[in-house]
């Protein structure tokens, strides 16, 4: 209500030529004596009153004005990846409100992706399954994001319809050559099931090699930008 929380945007590229190709929504709160505040320090609370569910919806539509108003400036655009909490698929409605928030900004929906967590699949997959469906029949693209972190299992990625898996480097043990085997498996794995994947927390140049080596489509990181 008092207009402090933004988006940050930390840019997705693509390794191979370095350029940027999307961008991930950070939300941040611009606390009036306190400074930036961490998502860190206020989703955990926001989640377990429920306001995350508002939360969300402002910052997509802090993109759509964002692209909008590129738009009108004839800048280029990119697509922008919003994270969504769980706590969203509960509502039947999400899909449409995401829609009524696109429609009044004018924006193709084609450019908002969102992103939603692995354990939500995990606890309620025909559920969520069913959002990304709505999703997807609005235009949206959906991101499956910290793929790896809990408790799918690979099997189950041949029964979900998402666009494109988020991997973060940073659950990975660093130089541990069994880390790196099993992120090189899973891009192959999804390059068979035609599904590009997102390295996340890249730091490093020697990450980027590997990322090149293995063929991953796109990477986003601190070694690239931050938010
Ligand atoms: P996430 O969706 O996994 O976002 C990636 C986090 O990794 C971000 O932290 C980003 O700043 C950080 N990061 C990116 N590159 C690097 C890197 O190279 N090294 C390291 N060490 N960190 C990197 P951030 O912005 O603090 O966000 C933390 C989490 O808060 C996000 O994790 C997401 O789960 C949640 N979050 C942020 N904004 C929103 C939002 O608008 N809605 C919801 N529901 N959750 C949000
Ligand atoms: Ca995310
Ligand atoms: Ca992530």
């Amino acid at each position: 209500e008092r207009g402090e929380f933004e988006a940050f945007f930390q840019p997705l590229f693509r390794p191979s030529n370095g350029r940027i190709v999307g961008a991930e929504a950070l939300a941040r709160w611009r606390h009036p004596s306190r400074g930036l505040v961490s998502p860190a320090v206020f989703i955990p609370p926001l989640e377990r009153s429920g306001a995350i569910v508002d939360l969300d919806l402002a910052i997509f539509e802090q993109c759509c004005r964002f692209l909008r108003d590129r738009l009108d400036k004839g800048a280029v655009i990119v697509p922008l990846n919003c994270n969504f909490s769980r706590l969203h698929f509960l509502d039947d409605s999400f899909a449409d409100a995401l829609k009524g928030i696109v429609d009044r900004y004018a924006v193709p929906p084609s450019y908002l992706c969102a992103e939603i967590t692995e354990s939500a699949f995990v606890e309620d997959f025909d559920t969520v399954i069913g959002q990304v469906k709505r999703l997807h029949e609005h235009g949206f693209s959906v991101a499956m994001d910290d793929f790896g972190s809990g408790y799918s299992s690979l099997n189950m990625l041949k029964d979900i319809n998402v666009d494109v898996l988020k991997i973060d480097m940073r659950f990975l043990d660093r130089d541990d050559r069994r880390s790196k085997d099993i992120m090189e498996s899973v891009i192959r794995m999804a390059r068979w099931l035609d599904l590009p994947v997102i390295a996340e927390g890249v730091e490093t140049r020697e990450q980027v090699n590997f990322l090149l080596d293995v063929g991953c489509s796109y990477a986003q990181g601190y070694y690239y930008a931050r938010p």
